[in-house]
């Protein structure tokens, strides 16, 4: 059941409402705009009915608050007043409202507009979720990845926290689709997708579907060491899925991953350090495939085998990254 909220000083007037909307709606009633704040950024309702004269904080006022969070800001609010006033109409419009509903009610009325206004939010949710998600494997895509990763990249720079992004692509991937055909390939996929997912978890981790068989995720807060290990975890529980691959490569499907950490400042940039995550994957991928190459804080590379340093004599000044320019390195991995 589809939760609503309504925040209204007058009990009677709630009971009304309340009698008119419990059948098709689980309803919860706040007196006052502060308890009706408090409830609205904790649960998960998907209508707001706001009475506009309150004692306190009026509904206009409790209006604002709503539309400046994240997590209330896109719940539709319809406003509730006794005052036909085409003033105050105009300014809940003005200020985000989606509707408005004077008193005395109309039970269909209200019913109607309630039930208009929880469909398009529905379709609204639905219509942002495909656009930020990939279809075949439920992870985010790849416009997702670009949204969030600026975000994210730019609280860790404020946060001073080291941030790890890495690369997956699954090896020799065009011969298992050549043996298996490609929907069998699609099933490869999306188990990948579910063991990434399954170990990139924590609240502060993303993955997403990069493209056709590439993944990219990125960490905050590990060292280079940590996020380093992580990744052997991951690409070995990639490897133990045993899923049979095209018997002329190799006897399991793999992936080869690379990924960097830095601590992010002002004047670096995301796509400069996804950039030698990408160069690290070519590496991995020309040294043997199955294995993690990763560069750390000081562009040294760890690597699963013989570790060796990418660049020795550049090491990163406190001013800056001062290591080789994406240009210097070996670049994008060809597709
Ligand atoms: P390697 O990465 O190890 O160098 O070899 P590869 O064979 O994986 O090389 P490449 O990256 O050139 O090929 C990727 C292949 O992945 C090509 C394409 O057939 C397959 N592929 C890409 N997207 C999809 C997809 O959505 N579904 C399926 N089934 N296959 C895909
Ligand atoms: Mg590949
Ligand atoms: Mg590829």
């Amino acid at each position: 059941m589809e939760k609503i909220l309504i925040v209204d000083d007058s009990r009677l007037q709630a009971v009304q409402l309340k009698s008119i909307l419990e059948d098709e709606y689980d309803i919860t009633v706040a007196q006052t705009a502060k308890d009706g704040l408090s409830l609205a950024s904790t649960e998960d309702f998907s209508l707001i009915l706001l009475d506009v004269i309150m004692p306190g904080m009026d509904g206009f006022e409790l209006l604002k608050k709503l539309q400046e969070e994240i997590i209330t800001q896109s719940v539709p609010v319809i406003l509730i007043t006794s005052l036909s006033d085409v003033q105050d109409e105009q300014h809940g419009l003005i200020l985000g409202a989606v509707d408005y509903i004077t008193k005395p009610f109309n039970p269909q009325i209200v019913k109607a507009r309630v039930n208009t206004h929880i469909k398009l939010y529905n379709y609204r949710r639905q219509v942002e979720y495909q656009s930020r998600t990939d279809q075949l494997t439920g992870i985010a895509n790849r416009r997702q990845h670009d949204r969030y990763s600026f975000t994210k990249w730019n609280e860790a720079a404020r946060l001073k926290k080291p941030f790890s992004v890495c690369m997956f692509d699954i090896d020799y991937f065009k011969a298992y689709n050549d043996t298996f055909g490609h929907p069998a390939g699609d099933k490869v996929i999306a188990a990948l997708a579910k063991t990434l997912s399954f170990y990139l978890r924590r609240s502060t981790d993303f993955l997403a579907r990069y493209g056709g068989e590439e993944f990219v995720a990125f960490l905050i807060g590990d060292s280079s060491q940590q996020a380093f290990e992580h990744l052997k975890k991951i690409r070995q529980a990639v490897e133990e899925l045993h899923i049979p691959h095209a018997p002329s490569v190799s006897r399991w499907v793999t992936v080869s991953v690379g990924g960097v950490t830095v601590i992010p400042e002002a004047e670096s940039s995301y796509d400069f350090y996804l950039k030698i995550a990408d160069a690290m994957l070519y590496d991995a991928k020309k040294t043997g495939r199955n294995r993690v190459v990763w560069a750390n804080e000081n562009m040294e590379q760890l690597r699963e085998g013989r570790p060796k340093c990418l660049n020795p004599v550049d090491k990163p000044k406190a001013s800056g990254y001062n290591g080789p320019s994406a240009e210097e390195l070996p670049l994008f991995y060809k597709h």
